[in-house]
This record gives C-alpha cells, structure tokens and sequence, in this order.
C-alpha cells in the first residue's frame, strides 16, 4: 500500500515535471516562480479536478472538471494548476477506461 508520500508514484511525478520542462524549456522565466522568482518545484502526489460550471455561483461535486496536476514551489508554496490533457495524457488515462467506453 503506497504512503502518502507515493501516492501516484515517483515515475509518474517525474514523467509529468519532464512534460512541463519540455513544454517551457528556453521560454523567458520558464520555471522561475511568480512570487518567490525561485525555481525550485515538486509535482503534487495526486490529481485535482477542477470542477467548472456553466452556472455563476454553482459548484457540481461528480460534474465536469478539468482533470489536472499540480506543481508547488518549495520555497514559498505557490501553486501552478497544469491541465493533464494539454500535457498529452489520453482521455482515457485520465478518466479511467470504464468512463471512455460509456462515451463520458
Ligand atoms: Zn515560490
């Protein structure tokens, strides 16, 4: 059983800060933090849904959602939300297998 601290495992958090270093590498400020200007990050040991509305004023617990990860400056804790399909995960390994066959 993972601890809390492998949740979704070290392999996984490293594919993802490889997706996001490949995505920015050579920008201007790429990796720098916003609001310490620090660069020194770690991936986020699980998954955020974020959950969007077409409603003002409404939150849909089990609605749509932006299935995302996380990174968090290890200085001074900002966190950067990243969607997981714009960083080429399939709708499938995101939403689990069962989902995409329901056509959800
Ligand atoms: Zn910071």
């Amino acid at each position: 059983m993972p601890d809390n601290t492998d949740f979704i495992g070290h392999a996984k958090r490293e594919e993802i800060a490889n997706k996001l270093n490949s995505r920015t590498q050579g920008m201007a400020g790429a990796g720098v933090c916003p609001m310490c200007k620090r660069n020194d990050w770690l991936v986020g040991d699980g998954y955020i849904h974020i959950p969007i509305t077409n409603k003002m004023m409404h939150l849909q617990i089990g609605g749509r959602a932006i299935p995302s990860v996380i990174i968090i400056c290890k200085n001074c804790g900002f966190v950067s939300h990243h969607s997981l399909a714009v960083l080429g995960y399939p709708i499938e390994e995101i939403t689990g297998k069962e989902a995409a066959e329901n056509g959800q």
